[in-house]
């Protein structure tokens, strides 16, 4: 996009409320911002966001504005949420974009969060253009897309699914809003909205790389104008493209990075098994029971990260028994423990960034999915 009499050109980039949603959005950002356009990334008052790390997140500017949850939101009230944001969020992005208008670099164009595929019209609304970000595997699209075009019979059928360009999937291989729609059907119905209108941007952006998912990407290319921009991994992990992009900058959860560092530092080469279950997922009391006898009976030292909502699922006196070999943390510096030379392999709950992450920097991962995609993502780490 060129500067026109003297005006530069700014784009706007939503993500969806969550970790796993806003970093790959943030590294999309840098990215646009090392090619002289203007970046703001909006994400809403509701989120609690602290700023850690990257020195390049200062290349975009982050504007926070109300979604009508200013308080805060819980997976209590999800669907209450979504229902409010969908009328409060445009109103408010309504009025930067106003005020944006009469600035030096007015906006040109909105990138949105698969989660919001209602964003095109508000978009164009504005007078504006727009695109989707998939923030997940086209694997996982690919498999939601055929639901949502009837190619994949709902509620699924058999034990074995066979799709275009896809290995078979086994009927748990599949994303768990597919194999057990009545645990999330609000979740369902958002996720067929994503390909209401998917026809109809001109690019829809995939974090994902063609080397990884080429048969899938091609196949689902005849479909719609895919562009893999991923692994939206911090530069300095991957190409170095950005000089000073250490990290991606934004965080939900405070990490413990220097009780982390001095620990895995203590640590020899290859030794430690990491373990973590992303932003989101909880494990249930005896999975969590066994997690913690199975690290303390296993030959390795282990960082777990433990969210502080979870912890009190810790067996009793755990803590104190595995002093020696275990340190639990609330949240990690992932990627700088991922890069440490002591750590061995990655107990994952199959995250898409915390899968490209491990991919991105040759860590091992040992597959423990919980829900969502993460059940497809882990077929893919075993079998392909
Ligand atoms: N992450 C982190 N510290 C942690 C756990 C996770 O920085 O202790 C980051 C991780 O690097 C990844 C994101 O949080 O970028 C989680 O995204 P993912 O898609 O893996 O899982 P989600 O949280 O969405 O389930």
């Amino acid at each position: 996009m060129e500067e026109e009499r003297g005006k530069e050109t700014q784009i706007l980039t939503i993500p969806f409320r969550g970790q796993g949603h806003i970093n790959p959005m943030l590294q999309l950002s840098k990215l646009l911002a090392s090619k002289r356009l203007k970046v703001t990334l909006v994400t809403t008052i509701s989120t609690p966001l602290t700023t850690q790390g990257s020195a390049e997140t200062t290349s975009i500017k982050i504007e926070a504005i109300s979604d009508g949850f200013d308080a805060g939101v819980t997976l209590q009230n999800y669907d209450e949420y979504i229902e409010r944001f969908r009328v409060v969020f445009p109103q408010s992005l309504a009025k930067l974009v106003e005020k944006l208008a009469y600035s030096a670099s007015p906006v040109k164009f909105i990138v949105y969060d698969l989660h919001i595929p209602w964003m095109l019209d508000v978009a164009r609304g504005f007078g504006l253009d727009g695109a989707p970000f998939f923030t997940r595997c086209s694997a996982v699209n690919a498999v939601y897309y055929h639901v949502h075009h009837g190619a994949l019979e709902f509620p699924v059928k058999g034990s074995v699914v066979s799709l275009p360009s896809m290995p078979p999937l086994g009927f748990d291989h599949l994303p768990s809003f597919i194999s057990e729609p009545g645990s999330y059907p609000s979740f369902l119905n958002s996720i067929s909205n994503q390909f209401s209108n998917i026809h109809e941007p001109k690019w829809t952006l995939c974090n994902t790389f063609l080397e990884l998912e080429d048969e899938v990407v091609n196949s689902m290319a005849s479909e719609c104008p895919i562009k893999t921009i991923g692994p939206t991994i911090p530069s300095i992990y991957l190409d170095k493209r950005l000089q000073n992009d250490n990290g991606y900058g934004l965080s939900l959860f405070k990490p413990k990075t220097e009780t982390c560092k001095t620990w895995l530092d203590s640590k020899e080469i290859n030794s430690v098994v990491y373990v973590s279950s992303g932003s989101l997922a909880t494990l249930g009391e005896e999975q969590m029971v066994e997690m913690a006898w199975g690290l303390k009976r296993s030959n390795f030292f282990f960082l777990w990260v433990v969210r502080e909502s979870e912890f009190e699922k810790l067996p009793k006196n755990f803590l104190e028994e595995t002093s020696e070999k275990g340190l639990v943390v609330s949240w990690s510096p992932q990627l700088e423990v991922l890069a440490h030379k002591s750590v061995r392999c990655f107990l994952t709950h199959c995250g898409w960034n915390s899968k490209l992450e491990a991919l991105s920097l040759g860590v091992p991962m040992v597959a423990m999915p919980q829900w969502t995609d993460q059940t497809t993502n882990a077929k893919f780490i075993e079998d392909v």
